[in-house]
């Protein structure tokens, strides 16, 4: 097994969560800083309950209503909703999961090059199975 490693997690969506749960599994001493004061707020309710069931059974440090204020090296800035002082934590790794983007480069590349072109799923824009499976079928539909 390769050494455990301190790792800060920096955003508890569905994302962050499944990252801090990964790593922890592996042996690694993880924190979870989400600003909120819940996690996974963004995850159906199965996949969150037991997403949370899992965390909670886990050896991962969960810090809650806790803003990443400044990241600088190894240094990670935060600010407890508790607290009005800042503290900081000093892990080796940094894992940002504070949202996704999509990627159209590819479509806009192809635009005007191509006869017929669909912009389907988390390329259009980030959302969930579902949204990809129905433009899916439905861009088929259309072939
Ligand atoms: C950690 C995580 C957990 C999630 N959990 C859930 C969940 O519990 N429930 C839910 O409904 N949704 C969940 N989602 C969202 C869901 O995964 C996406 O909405 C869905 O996968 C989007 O499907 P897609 O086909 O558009 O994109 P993707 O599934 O990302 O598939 C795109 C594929 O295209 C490939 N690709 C990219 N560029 C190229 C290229 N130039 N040439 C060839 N291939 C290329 C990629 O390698 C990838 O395999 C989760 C997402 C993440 C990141």
């Amino acid at each position: 097994m390769l050494e455990a490693k301190d790792v800060v997690v920096v955003g508890g969506g569905v994302v962050g969560c499944e990252v801090a749960l990964f790593l922890a599994e592996r042996g690694n001493r993880v924190t979870l800083v989400e600003m909120l004061p819940h996690l996974a707020v963004d995850a159906e309710v199965i996949t969150r309950i037991e997403l949370l069931k899992a965390l909670g059974a886990s050896s991962v440090r969960i810090m809650t209503s806790t803003r990443c204020m400044d990241v600088e090296g190894r240094r990670v800035v935060y600010l407890c909703d508790a607290d009005p002082r800042t503290s900081e934590l000093h892990p080796e790794y940094i894992v940002f999961a504070l949202g996704t983007q999509p990627n159209r480069a590819l479509f806009d590349e192809l635009s005007g090059k191509v006869q017929e072109l669909f912009l389907i799923g988390d390329a259009r824009e980030p959302r969930k199975i579902f949204h990809a499976v129905y433009e899916g079928a439905l861009a088929a539909t259309q072939v």
